[in-house]
């Protein structure tokens, strides 16, 4: 019925052709060499090597384990930045969240959000009014539907657990989440169907110079050990949080203030909201209640952050001031430290500004700095507007060294072009054409075949094709885990995991939004996964120990919260 077997896809992305891809990186001199293998870089690639340049992309861990899979998950305009004046931004990002929409509705998924206005809020009514009715008239044609009013007994009727007291009624717009990590990676393949070469778990550790010109970069191959020399004419360093780290190779002054934002997560039952809910902080700023399959997670906050963006954590701090202000909005559910299941802690690659007395002030507006010659690094940016970014820096790289290299460049196209799975018209056609087929001739579970149509796209044929081999490859990883066996071996075969943990934590969210963290099933996935990966049964073994290890590090920085300890205002 679908047609497909197991032969590589085209542009194929995995262990098999990595050392080729390293290979490559040897032999050629490159127009282009990205180091940072997050939203930004992978952009970047998929945009240059679409318009004909030749690029290699060097990640020091997974794709999308920096900053793009940290985020609170959202493409968006940003409301919060309108109440700062930042129109042009907000206008951009409205623009630039329709094309994603178009690019990859699998990932990006239009939702409805609440926000409630209480008496004693920062926002009157008509404020709001006004604010959302300019965010709707920013979005221009990409509007996704116009806000409407709800009265405080309708708002009640929609989420129930909100604090009834002192509430004025509730506004509904509509903006859209995102799978971060699925979406960065999705990125990197395109780029790689373009023609780019990518390589992760390499990271760079000394730049090339040819005299004062930066040409290329060493990295080491963290798999095998070996140091590598890639030659390139221009370098782009995309290293999000670590973008300084890289600028101090190059004897360059740092350009970020980066700013740690935290998430916690709750088991569903405990904060049952009904869809994504905006509420505010205690010190006013604008927070998330998102729901999200079996859990619900709240986020964010905003702290400056000086150390190695690696070690960023969840403190009894950050846990504390978010489960205030869920239970000042939703008394009745009374979080507690105890509650928290999960937490993830991501930062910000702002672009430092003079005059910007918190981190919240900080425009999330984009910039490049060209240093030394044939050096662009490139900081600050939303996941929202990766596209537009990537566009602005290529433009700017083919404008100052185009006629140099004698480049021949055609025109971007990446806002019509799709990502990796991303060629639906509808998602919601397409949706309900192929779910009876999914349930009645695969057998599988509605919960199950909507997951693998919004997480692989029309890629799901290709995670269906292993199991004409195997028909158990379409039964869970374990009793309690959604996800399917032949998602493990799809992600070795055909995403580029190299580890266990790039497949709990970023290929599927179990890691995060599983209540156990998907740990039962941790097991079976490394012996799928190690079939591909040629990984010995000791190798399993440490997979699986290195997977509990990151588990239990992400759960034992809850340990030092206690409900009695004193929550200090920030
Ligand atoms: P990263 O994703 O960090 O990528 C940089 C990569 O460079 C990393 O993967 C790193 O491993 C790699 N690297 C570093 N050094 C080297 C080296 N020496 N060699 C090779 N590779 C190297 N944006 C939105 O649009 N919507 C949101 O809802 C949203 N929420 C957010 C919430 C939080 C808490 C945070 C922190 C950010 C949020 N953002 C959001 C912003 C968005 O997530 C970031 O702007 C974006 O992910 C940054 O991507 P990046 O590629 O620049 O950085």
């Amino acid at each position: 019925m679908f047609g497909v077997g197991r032969k590589k896809a085209e542009g194929s992305f995995s262990i098999h052709t990595r050392a080729a891809a390293i290979e490559r990186m040897r032999r050629e001199v490159f127009d282009l060499l990205v180091i940072g293998g997050g939203i930004t870089g992978t952009a970047i690639a998929r945009d240059a090597a679409m318009r004909g340049l030749s690029v290699a992309l060097l990640e020091k861990g997974d794709f999308a384990a920096g900053t793009s899979s940290r985020s609170s998950k959202m493409v968006h305009g940003g409301l919060r930045y309108l109440k700062g004046g930042h129109v042009r931004l907000v206008r951009e990002a409205l623009h630039e969240r329709g094309v994603l929409l178009r690019l990859a509705p699998h990932l990006v998924q239009p939702v409805s959000f609440l926000f409630p206005v209480y008496e004693t809020g920062d926002d009157s009514r008509l404020k709001l009014r006004l604010g959302l009715t300019a965010y709707d008239m920013l979005a221009g044609s990409e509007r996704l539907t116009r806000h409407t009013s709800l009265s405080r007994e309708k708002a009640a009727e929609v989420e129930p657990l909100l604090r009834f007291d002192g509430l004025q009624g509730a506004f509904r717009f509509t903006d859209c989440l995102v799978n971060d990590a699925r979406l960065t990676l999705a990125t990197a393949r395109s780029a790689v169907r373009s023609g780019a070469v990518t390589v992760n778990y390499a990271p760079v550790i000394a730049l090339e110079r040819d005299s004062e010109r930066v040409s290329g970069a060493s990295f080491r191959d963290a798999i095998s050990g070996k140091e590598h020399l890639v030659r390139a004419r221009v370098v782009v360093n995309a290293a999000g949080p670590w973008v300084d780290g890289l600028r101090a190779l190059a004897g360059e002054p740092p350009m970020l203030r980066p700013t740690k934002g935290v998430h916690i997560v709750v088991p569903r039952a405990r904060l049952p909201v009904s869809g994504t809910v905006v509420i505010p902080s205690d010190d006013r700023r604008m927070l998330f209640v998102v729901p999200a399959g079996e859990c619900t997670y709240v986020g964010t906050t905003d702290t400056d952050y000086r150390i190695d963006p690696a070690l960023a954590r969840t403190d009894s701090e950050d846990a504390g001031y978010l489960l205030r202000a869920v239970n000042a909005l939703f008394p009745e559910t009374r979080l507690s430290p105890e509650d928290i299941v999960a937490t993830w802690a991501g930062v910000r690659p702002l672009v430092a500004e003079e005059g910007a007395p918190t981190p919240s002030d900080v425009s999330r507006d984009y910039d490049i700095d060209i240093g030394p010659p044939g050096f662009y690094s490139i900081a600050g940016g939303k996941l929202t507007t990766c596209r537009s970014m990537a566009q602005g820096l290529v433009d700017r790289v083919i404008e100052e060294e185009g006629r140099r290299f004698g480049w021949q460049t055609k025109p971007p196209r990446t806002s019509v072009v799709p990502l990796v799975g991303g060629n639906i018209d509808s998602f919601e056609r397409y949706r309900r054409g192929l779910m009876p087929a999914l349930e009645e001739s695969w057998g599988l579970q509605p919960r199950t075949a909507y997951r693998l149509l919004r997480s692989y796209g029309t890629e799901y044929v290709r995670v269906l094709a292993y199991a004409l081999r195997d028909p158990a490859l379409l039964r869970p990883l374990s009793p309690s885990c959604p996800v399917l066996r032949a998602e493990a071996l799809y992600a070795a075969e055909e995403e580029m995991a190299l580890t266990l943990e790039d497949f709990m934590a970023r290929r599927t969210d179990l890691m995060l939004f599983h209540p156990t963290h998907g740990l039962d099933a941790a097991p079976e996935a490394a012996r799928l996964m190690g079939s591909v990966l040629g990984w010995g049964w000791r190798e399993r073994r440490r997979q699986v120990a290195r997977y509990r290890e990151s588990v239990a590090q992400m759960t034992a920085l809850l340990n030092d919260m206690s409900p009695s300890q004193p929550k200090t205002a920030r």
